[in-house]
């Protein structure tokens, strides 16, 4: 600590008042909050027993289902971020010694593989290229080499902009051999097409402050009778206890017995969330996630940038726009802050400098973002020196949406 620096174990310290900068979040999580859901979060609380909370978590239950396009009766949002449902999923299902296939083509495949090794799993993972969605053929021989207990996939990589085509096949082909499947559908659930029971989804789990512009804190977790029975045979316990599924099944299940406090509020807000799912029909918000995505890709590409994945793998809520030649894309994320008050991300890993990360997600899927993000994206890069037109992009954008 510097000569002046006064302890705050002595003196209250004089903090303003909570003032944030009012962003539009057009980047890969956390997006726009609907006002309704902020209004939720501030009506008072009960208690995580009272007869009205137990109600309200059959509500919440059922709007989670209907998300998913699942019956699953294991169906419960998970106290954390979407990180801790991903935990649920893996550290649950995963049990010491099973072998366990994920991914590589991603920065949440890598996560996927540190937690289910974690859970005393042997990880082995089927490959792509960061940019690139894992082809089925590919799956098929991991599969087979492999004989895994477990196989999981991101339905959404956020770190790429890719969406994984050919879900029922996949799930097929690890059916055949056994294994349970695990969906990463965190940037999916309530933005692009997810159908759980259709397609054989095993286990997914979601967050909520992607597509359902809900704030982070109370995350959706989905599984099958046959995966539950997995978890509910289990040998050893879970290393974690906080997550463990047969004990929150005490809270969630038929019982409402105590085992932590549910975050109220969190829950409150996540209802009110799926209520706009539910209200708009998760059809025609797929539909409308892909014209306003549309829209924006439209907008890219006719200011002369180009679109990192091709159209049979390009994800509408995650849009991956590659850098112009010579263009530092941290200083244009920096630029389009500062001076439009907008937040979009540059790559992560492989694709580190090589594209920007534009979500379009939930309450964020508006014609007014899209026109705002090409508008802040092309003024930057112009100022930047890059060859683009803005005015050519906006107009595209304005032709799309008519
Ligand atoms: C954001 C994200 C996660 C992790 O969610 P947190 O809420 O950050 O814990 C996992 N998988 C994917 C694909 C994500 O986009």
């Amino acid at each position: 600590m510097g000569e002046n620096a006064t302890s705050s174990a002595e003196a209250a310290p004089a903090v303003a008042e909570l003032d944030p900068p009012n962003r539009t979040l057009m980047g890969p999580g956390p997006s726009d909050v609907h006002p309704r859901v902020l209004r939720a979060m501030s009506t008072p609380l009960v208690g995580h027993l009272d007869p009205s909370f137990v109600e309200l978590m059959d509500e919440v239950q059922d709007l989670l289902r209907y998300t998913f396009r699942t019956d699953n009766e294991w169906t419960i949002p998970v106290s954390g971020t979407g990180s801790a449902a991903m935990e649920a999923a893996f550290g649950n299902l995963v049990e010491p010694g099973d072998t366990v296939l994920v991914p590589s083509n991603g920065y949440f495949g890598d996560r996927m593989a540190s937690m289910a090794r974690r859970a005393g799993g042997d990880v082995v993972t089927v490959d792509a290229p960061w940019g690139e969605p894992l082809d089925p053929a590919d799956v098929e021989s991991a599969l087979a080499a492999h004989d895994p207990d477990v196989f999981g996939f991101v339905h959404a990589e956020t770190s790429t902009g890719v969406l994984q085509p050919d879900v029922p096949v996949l799930t097929e082909a690890a059916h055949d051999h056994d294994a349970f499947v695990v969906a990463d559908t965190v940037t999916s659930l309530g933005g692009v097409e997810l159908r759980v029971d259709d397609w054989n989804v095993d286990v997914a789990y979601a967050g909520p402050q992607k597509c359902l512009s809900c704030p982070p804190g109370a995350s959706p977790l989905t599984l099958s009778d046959e995966a539950m029975a997995k978890v509910l045979d289990r040998e050893t316990d879970p290393r974690s206890w906080y997550l463990d599924l047969s004990l929150l099944e005490g809270y969630w299940g038929d019982e409402r017995a105590y085992h932590h406090t549910a975050p109220i509020t969190n829950v409150y807000a996540l209802r009110e969330a799926l209520r706009l799912v539910a209200e708009e029909g998760i059809e025609a918000r797929w539909e409308r996630h892909e014209r306003l995505a549309s829209a924006l890709k439209a907008g890219v590409e006719a200011m002369g940038l180009a679109m990192n994945a091709p159209d049979a793998y390009w994800l509408p809520s995650l849009n991956a726009v590659c850098v112009p030649e010579g263009v530092d894309d941290g200083a244009i994320c920096d630029a389009v802050l500062e001076g439009y008050d907008l937040e979009i991300a540059g790559g992560l890993g492989d694709l580190a400098g090589e594209i920007f990360r534009i979500g379009c997600m939930g309450h964020a899927a508006r014609p007014e973002n899209v026109v705002l993000t090409v508008t802040a994206l092309g003024d930057a890069l112009a100022e930047a020196g890059a060859d683009v037109d803005t005015d050519a992009g906006v107009r595209a954008v304005r032709e799309s949406l008519r």
